[in-house]
């Protein structure tokens, strides 16, 4: 009998997290492959992810419910572009954001997550390295202010968090009387990630919320996609969360890619009856880009 296991990114609607075996942000979904035994991983995220995972557990099929899931740092990507930048800086390590194509790995000597990146960035720093970092600029240029680095960034962005709008931030944080916190994620705007009192990948940003012992009155503004909220406001329904503003007058900050994953469509890939395989990866492909995703696997264990 066939064994299949379903993995879901926070960034889907809640009904199809409820479908799925395993929930997480890049680096659980990575993991989480990693371990499984299945013959067939439906990945309910977007292709990077699933690209990611059939790298780490070749063996099994795995299939992204709609084959529209993409991300807005991979199209801003034109890889032959992407080479010769590479090609221009011979003496650096290249580090890429693992929301990147199997391509675009290919072309690193590390990939990271939002979650392990200020360590492994530091680590490399730490052997007398320099870095150039891609794709996404507003996490490396939040990187180069935090930490005094001086790492040329490859320029794209994602498009949901880099709607976050520092006026609009003001504005609301001014309207609201009384305690307020802002958690980011660092795929936001530097001005954005000045003014928030934490910033994190979406699994930290979940585990501050999770252990808040402050004031339960306060507003808690999240800069980061809207479904993550899901799940902080069923880990603490005492607190006043919300989403943080995009410009005056909207608050629509989702990722159009992730919400592809329907339940019908997640349905289907279960039963094998749609979706995209990723069966159309090179071997020479996969063979280069599954070193930078082994590094931070190793670093991470
Ligand atoms: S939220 Fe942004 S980084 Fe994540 S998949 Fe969507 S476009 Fe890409």
């Amino acid at each position: 009998m066939t064994k299949v296991v379903t993995l879901a990114h926070y960034y889907t609607i809640p009904e199809v997290q409820q479908m799925a075996d395993r929930v997480g942000d890049s680096l659980d979904l990575a993991l989480f492959a990693k371990e499984s035994n299945a013959d067939v991983i439906v990945l309910a995220g977007v292709k990077f992810m699933a690209e990611t995972a059939k790298m780490i557990n070749p063996k099994a099929r795995v299939i992204i419910p709609d084959l529209g899931s993409t991300c807005s740092l991979v199209t801003m990507t034109d890889i032959v572009k992407l080479k010769q930048w590479r090609e221009s800086y011979p003496d650096h390590v290249h580090v890429a954001y693992i929301n990147s194509s199997a391509e675009h790995k290919a072309l690193a000597d590390w990939t990271v997550t939002s979650r392990n990146v200020d360590d492994i960035i530091a680590h490399i720093y730490s052997q007398g390295k320099q870095i150039i970092y891609s794709p996404d600029r507003n996490m490396g240029a939040y990187l180069n202010f935090q930490y005094g680095y001086n790492m040329p960034l490859w320029s794209a962005v994602c498009e949901v968090h880099d709607k976050f709008n520092k006026q609009a931030l003001d504005e609301l944080l001014n309207e609201i009387v009384g305690e307020k916190y802002v958690i980011a994620h660092p795929e936001s705007p530097l001005p954005v990630l000045q003014q928030s009192d934490y910033i994190g990948s979406t699994s930290q940003l979940l585990s501050w919320v999770k252990n808040y012992s402050g004031n339960p009155e306060a507003v808690i503004l999240v800069a980061t996609e809207e479904g993550i909220l899901y799940n902080m406001r069923n880990a603490r329904p005492d607190l006043q969360i919300q989403q943080a503003p995009i410009y005056t007058g909207c608050k629509c900050n989702t990722c159009p890619y992730m919400k592809l994953n329907t339940v019908e469509a997640v349905k289907a890939a279960q039963n094998q009856g749609g979706g995209l395989e990723i069966d159309y990866l090179s071997e020479e492909v996969m063979e280069r880009a599954i070193i930078p995703i082994n590094r931070m696997l190793s670093f991470s264990a």
